[in-house]
């Protein structure tokens, strides 16, 4: 690890690899010969061009992306996108929703704006302490598409199946906080997107990956032009200004992530850091986990210690050692590792022994 770089354990924006931060600072101040930075240049012009047509390309050999799929680079962040998916797939106005969590309820309820919106499955119940199995999803036949948050940033749960929905219903996942973290079978979704502060780059982008035989029911007289996914696909995202550098530094970390060997690789490695965790977890009673154990997201780890005082200890002392970002969510309290694909190994090594060493020092 570099020098003064510290285990950041935020849930997004959230940790780069360093060799891609050390690319991006190499070509800073002259990117390819142009003598010019990325943002100081025009997303029209030939250097640009091919930084985007690569980014496109190694997204499509990263996640294996069948050729009737269309790649999207857009800007405002996967919350624009809770409105945009009703906006570009509502054919009949019905839609069905899995809410197992903030960012799925959210989406929930924005597309109420936009018609009959079935709950086809909810854990609020429990506080969202897990995803649902299949024979739980109650989804209709007629919907326009079934809607999943694949996992749960917040809460700390994640599928670890490909739900189906009945025949010609089109499954869509929010991937933004695990995607890139495993091979996922694209031809099961109808669309994927995710934002890219989490585990694919710096926020101002968010990719979308959309089975073109579902473009076009975009009623384009009555919404937003920049909200149509057909008419971004037909211009190659740029119908307007892309988010230039962020794209660029995407395709930074997907050369990374190929280089590290692909998705494989870096699912051996969110299992290995999420199984260490989990492992330890498990085998104490000074903490407790607070996701169900089946739905254990691999990206974010919840637990607690019960005590809040002693929780809010543990976030301070973490922060003092070089661990940051450690405080949970204030919906769930207690504290949240989050270790996505750029998280050394060691810098969970170092939170399971600062967490034995901290339950020692402070047996309830
Ligand atoms: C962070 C997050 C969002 C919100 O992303 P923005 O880019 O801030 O709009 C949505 N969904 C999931 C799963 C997230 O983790």
């Amino acid at each position: 690890m570099a020098d003064n770089r510290i285990y950041n354990f935020s849930a997004g924006p959230s940790m780069l690899p360093v060799p891609v931060l050390e690319r991006a600072a190499s070509e800073m101040l002259n990117c390819k010969g142009s003598g010019m930075s990325v943002m100081e240049m025009s997303h029209r012009s030939k250097v640009y061009d091919g930084i985007i047509k690569e980014t496109e390309a190694a997204m499509r050999r990263v996640l294996s992306i069948p050729d009737n799929y269309k790649v999207l680079f857009l800007q405002g962040g996967a919350t624009t996108q809770f409105a945009a998916v009703p906006m570009n797939l509502m054919k009949s106005g019905k839609a069905d929703y899995a809410v197992t969590g903030n960012f799925a309820n959210l989406a929930y309820k924005e597309a109420l704006k936009f018609g009959d919106i079935h709950v086809a499955f909810s854990s609020k119940e429990g506080n969202f302490d897990r995803v649902p199995t299949q024979a739980e999803l109650d989804i209709r036949s007629d919907a326009d598409y079934f809607y999943i948050c694949a996992n749960n940033t917040i809460y700390g749960t994640e599928f670890h199946y490909d739900p189906e929905a009945p025949a010609g219903v089109p499954v869509v996942a929010d991937m933004s906080s695990n995607i890139l973290s495993k091979p996922v079978d694209v031809s099961k979704y109808g669309v994927i997107y995710a934002g890219a502060q989490k585990n694919m780059g710096p926020a101002g982008v968010t990719v979308v990956i959309v089975r073109e035989d579902l473009l076009g029911a975009y009623p384009t007289e009555k919404y937003p032009t920049i909200l149509d996914w057909k008419l971004m696909a037909e211009k190659d995202s740029m119908y307007n200004t892309p988010p230039t550098y962020g794209i660029y530094i995407l395709g930074l970390v997907l050369a990374w992530v190929e280089e590290m060997g692909g998705v494989t690789a870096m699912q051996k490695l969110a299992e290995k850091r999420a199984g260490m965790l989990y492992d330890y977890l498990d085998s104490q009673d000074f903490y407790q986990a607070v996701a169900e154990t089946e739905s254990r997201s691999n990206m974010n780890v919840t637990f607690r210690t019960g005590d809040e005082e002693l929780d809010a200890k543990f976030a301070k002392e973490t922060a003092a050692l070089g661990m940051s970002n450690l405080k949970g969510h204030r919906s769930v309290g207690g504290m949240r590792a989050s270790i996505y694909n750029a998280m050394p190994v060691e810098g969970v090594e170092t939170l399971i022994a600062f967490m034995k060493k901290f339950a020692e020092e402070n047996q309830k």
